[in-house]
């Protein structure tokens, strides 16, 4: 049997070093043939000398970094436009698309142009260019895999089951670090504390939008285009355990949920083999060590993001890619320490009233909404912060 052959984007990130495990359990199944990383030029130089890829990317903050060369028969590409240069000229099966942020869009445009399979961590594509990104779906003979582990048990579950029996999708939440926080300290929020999350290591841009509840709004978002399901069948449940990684209800009643410990090995594996399932030899559930798991509502009044974040979704058109371009924006500043947390909220909600959404019926039309969000938001962090 052939080996997959593996283009991954943003290799030396969270999701990135989960897929590298992955990938090096099953050496005669699966193959690297593009590798790519923004500013880690050392590790991305050890990457490919490991898997010995045909092509990899190197970002522009990696511009001129320190020793090593590539092997001179890799393909060497750079910056943003790279990535999708990258895309189109390396052959390969499945694009497992780990970039964080709207960066990310134009990679899994490229890969779905060329009818291959997106195994997609990048959400932020999805979210900004999900209409477009369908309808490349629905006209070629590329496929769109979720590696978010909410929509990776979303599919477990609808797997064998008619779209028309579904009731409605239920994802679940951990509800972050500040799940029972007193809203008034949500000012006093440092980032040291937002970046502490209960159950989930990951990125810190990701680990930023689960503390605010970005992260879930994102995800109905996501699951509305990759399992065409209208907004009012979608809802968020809290669960702080995260063993629960989502639900489908069916008309007669019968829930479907997929448990597992929460690590992303697991949806990354199920993403690159899928439909079939590979064995994983990490730690395993024990319900009986856990004893019980529970579920709350959502609350809207502490975590706004959550509610701003279903109403662009509604609005449709540019209106999520205005979303999370400011708070692309908001959670660098945050996290440089120039804004305070519940200032995000304000941000995204100044950037949303500020903008009249168009049709996306082309990639630059997102990138366009995204532009002129970030230079509108980066004057308000100016002004807001001048004092
Ligand atoms: P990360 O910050 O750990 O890694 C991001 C990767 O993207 C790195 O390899 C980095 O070099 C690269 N990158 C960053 N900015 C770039 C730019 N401007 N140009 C090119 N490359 C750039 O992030 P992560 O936690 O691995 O998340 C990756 C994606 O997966 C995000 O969209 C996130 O929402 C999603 N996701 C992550 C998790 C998780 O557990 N980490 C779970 C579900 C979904
Ligand atoms: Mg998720």
């Amino acid at each position: 049997m052939n080996r997959t052959r593996i283009v991954l984007l943003g290799a030396t990130g969270s999701i990135g070093a989960s897929a590298c495990n992955c990938i090096r359990r099953f050496p005669d199944r699966f193959e690297i043939v593009g590798l790519s990383a923004h500013s880690n030029r050392g590790k991305l130089l050890s990457l490919a000398e490991e898997f010995r890829p045909k092509s990899v990317c190197i970002g522009s903050a990696a511009a001129g970094g320190s020793g090593g060369r590539f092997d001179g028969n890799v393909r060497v590409f750079h910056n943003d436009a790279g990535l999708e240069e990258l895309v189109n000229e390396t052959e390969f099966d499945v694009l497992l698309n780990a970039l964080v942020g709207a960066v990310g869009l134009r990679a899994t445009v490229a890969g779905l142009r060329k009818n291959k399979r997106v195994a997609l961590a990048n959400k932020e594509s999805l979210v900004i260019g999900g209409d477009y990104i369908t309808s490349l779906v629905r006209s070629g003979s590329g496929e769109l895999v979720p590696v978010d582990s909410e929509h990776s048990a979303i599919l477990q579950c609808l797997t064998g089951e008619s779209h028309t029996a579904v009731e409605s999708i239920i994802l679940t939440a951990s509800g972050g670090p500040f799940r029972t926080s007193p809203l008034d300290t949500f000012r006093d929020i440092r980032p040291a504390d937002a970046l502490n999350h209960p159950t989930w290591s990951m990125g810190r841009k990701i680990t930023i939008d689960a503390a605010t509840l970005v992260n879930k709004g994102f995800e109905v978002i996501e699951a509305h285009h990759l399992f065409d399901m209208p907004y009012d069948r979608l809802r968020v449940v809290i669960h702080p355990q995260s063993v629960i990684h989502s639900m489908v209800e069916f008309h007669d009643g019968a829930v479907m949920a997929q448990m597992g410990v929460p690590d992303m090995e697991l949806p990354i594996q199920f993403a690159l083999s899928y439909p079939q399932r590979l064995p994983l030899r990490t730690r395993r559930l024990n319900l009986a060590e856990l004893r019980e798991l529970t579920f709350f509502e959502p609350d809207f009044a502490r975590f706004p993001c959550l509610g701003l974040c279903l109403a662009a979704g509604r609005s449709g058109g540019t209106m999520p890619a205005v979303l999370n371009a400011a708070n692309e924006m908001a959670v660098a500043a945050f996290l440089a320490g120039t804004i305070r947390f519940d200032m995000i909220a304000e941000l995204l909600q100044a950037a949303l009233d500020d903008h009249s959404p168009v049709p996306v019926d082309a990639i630059e039309v997102v990138e366009e909404a995204d532009r002129r969000t970030r230079e509108n938001v980066s004057k308000l962090i100016s002004d807001w912060t001048r004092n």
